[in-house]
């Protein structure tokens, strides 16, 4: 598969969030790294977003809170090219009542091809890494073929003729279909 380059700037956009029993370790990780991440642009969920600009002191792209759709709101914004990193502190442990946006999420962040660190360790070795101080192209596979794919039994809209354009989508959909109309 062919990739297309998404150039990250000098200076990072990076997401933080924690699930609460992370919040305590992630705001330790943040303090600690307060000075590097001040010259980048954080995003954060709600909760852990004003947990952290509390404890940091400077101000943060604060989104909505996880279980109401934040995760999501990150989710997006990758898709979107706005977020360069994620630092994620998902609990191992415990059920989340929006447990499949965090795995959306996390699915996201690969598809994307976004650095991703789930535990302190990572975290670490990803804020340290010489890359932070330097423009990165992120190589992501070029997904031109998979929008362009054919899919079985629907009919092209420029292939129908005018009387059938007004036919509901789902007949489209039909096995079979596109012979019947060819
Ligand atoms: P919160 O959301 O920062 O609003 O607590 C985090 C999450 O659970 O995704």
């Amino acid at each position: 598969m062919t990739t297309k380059k998404i150039p990250m700037g000098l200076m990072k956009k990076i997401a933080l969030v924690a699930h609460d029993n992370m919040k305590r370790d992630l705001l330790e990780w943040a303090k600690y790294n307060r000075d590097l991440l001040a010259k980048h642009t954080i995003y954060a969920t709600g909760t852990t977003g004003a947990m952290l600009e509390r404890e940091l002191g400077f101000n943060l792209i604060k989104l909505q809170s996880g279980p109401l759709g934040g995760d999501q709101q990150i989710g997006a914004r990758i898709v979107d090219g706005e977020i360069d990193f994620l630092i994620f502190f998902w609990d191992p442990l415990e059920q989340q009542p929006h447990d499949p946006d965090v795995k959306a999420l996390l699915r996201m962040a690969v598809v994307w091809n976004i650095p991703t660190a789930c535990d302190r360790a990572t975290a670490d070795f990803v804020i340290s890494s010489p890359l932070m101080d330097k423009e990165y192209d992120r190589l992501v596979p070029d997904y031109d073929a998979y929008r362009k794919r054919k899919v079985p039994g629907v009919i092209e809209l420029k292939k129908r003729r005018p009387a059938e354009t007004s036919a509901s989508a789902v007949d489209s959909l039909r096995p079979g279909a596109d012979q019947a109309l060819a």
